[in-house]
């Protein structure tokens, strides 16, 4: 079977690996068929990791897949043969102190597939077989796009991100930053009864999906860098932002729009940025981090799966697993695309 591995910054290459093994008992085979490759698996690619979080060893990339089971061990009975399926890639261990507390993303023991934060790395999903726990499969409909049921893994970033923040109905939303978590923070936003969603990027691209994709208004701060500014009258007008760039000036401003007693919710990562204390304790500001998901996983495919969301503008490109590289290519470039695919069959 064919994978895709990463092994340092810019060098990722399609490898023979052996074959899936057959299922044990509770596990199932699938057929990998959609991949959508994600803001890490750039960052391997790019940089070989981000933070502390390096690849010290070759390792297959990707954790946003969808698939068909190909094969059943005793005791799954969740699916059956030729099920389309959700793949949910976090494995969290079921019985650390987090695990316990219902904050299974915590998990203090979380094997992720495609994450080099352990060691050995967990190895990835960009490949054309897997043999896994049934658990993480949700059967989906027959005749669903997988490419949709592909975007589940992000989406459920998303949901976490809008449950940390309590209740949207009614309320002013900003969300900074619009790459895939940002325009789908702003679907999860929507569903979950925001009056009102701006949101802001410097680039036009990838507003006009973020339009398309449920945004009130669109703020090109590329063009208009100033154009936040009467957002902060009368100490600011946003009950919630998210703050999905992981840009420290894009984290300061959130602190000028937010209304006093409002909330920050920090969905990206972005190194070690400084946050204006004085103006987060006069306006008695909330800023609290979004990590993963848990539950929000089979919510996220439920929705997709009722097409109660729309999430088909994201996605900008499908390509083969033979054009990998320039999908990586293509991915990375933010004035063309948003969320690109790989296709294994
Ligand atoms: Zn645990």
């Amino acid at each position: 079977m064919r994978a895709l591995v990463a092994y340092k910054p810019h060098d990722i290459t399609i490898e023979d690996r052996e074959p899936a093994a057959s299922p044990g008992p509770g596990e199932v085979r699938v057929r990998i068929e959609r991949g959508g490759i994600c803001g890490s698996d750039l960052h391997y690619y790019h940089h070989g990791g981000f933070g502390t979080v390096r690849l010290k060893e070759p390792m297959i990339l990707g954790h946003e897949v969808a698939g068909r089971i190909v094969e059943i061990g005793s005791g799954a009975a969740n699916v059956k043969v030729g099920d389309q399926v959700a793949i949910n890639p976090s494995m969290p261990c079921g019985h650390c102190r987090y695990c316990l507390e219902n904050m299974r993303n915590q998990c203090l023991d979380m094997r992720f597939f495609g994450s080099a934060m352990r060691f050995p790395h967990m190895q990835g999903l960009f490949r054309e077989e897997a043999t896994l726990p049934a658990t993480q499969v949700i059967a989906v409909p027959a005749d669903l796009d997988l490419g949709l049921v592909a975007c589940a893994e992000p989406f459920a970033v998303c949901l976490h991100a809008i449950s940390s923040a309590g209740s949207l109905i009614g309320k002013r939303v900003l969300v900074s930053g619009c790459g895939p978590i940002g325009c789908l923070t702003i679907v999860a936003a929507r569903h979950a009864g925001a009056q009102e969603i701006v949101c802001t990027d410097i680039a036009s691209a990838p507003l006009a999906i973020a339009r398309k994709l449920g945004a009130d208004h669109v703020i090109d701060l590329g063009s208009e860098p100033d154009a936040l500014r009467p957002f902060t009258e009368g100490k600011g007008i946003f009950d919630i932002v998210f703050e999905c760039s992981g840009n420290g000036k894009a984290l300061a401003s959130a602190f000028e729009i937010v209304r006093p007693q409002g909330t920050i919710i920090a969905v990206g990562l972005g190194g070690d940025v400084s946050v204006p204390l004085n103006t987060a304790v006069a306006k008695e500001v909330t800023l609290r981090g979004s990590f993963r998901f848990d539950a929000e996983f089979g919510r996220a495919v439920e929705l997709i799966t009722k097409g109660a969301v729309d999430l088909a503008p994201l996605i900008t490109a499908t390509l083969p697993l033979d054009s990998a590289d320039e999908a990586f290519r293509i991915a990375s470039d933010r004035t063309q695309s948003m969320k690109v695919q790989l296709a294994f069959q």
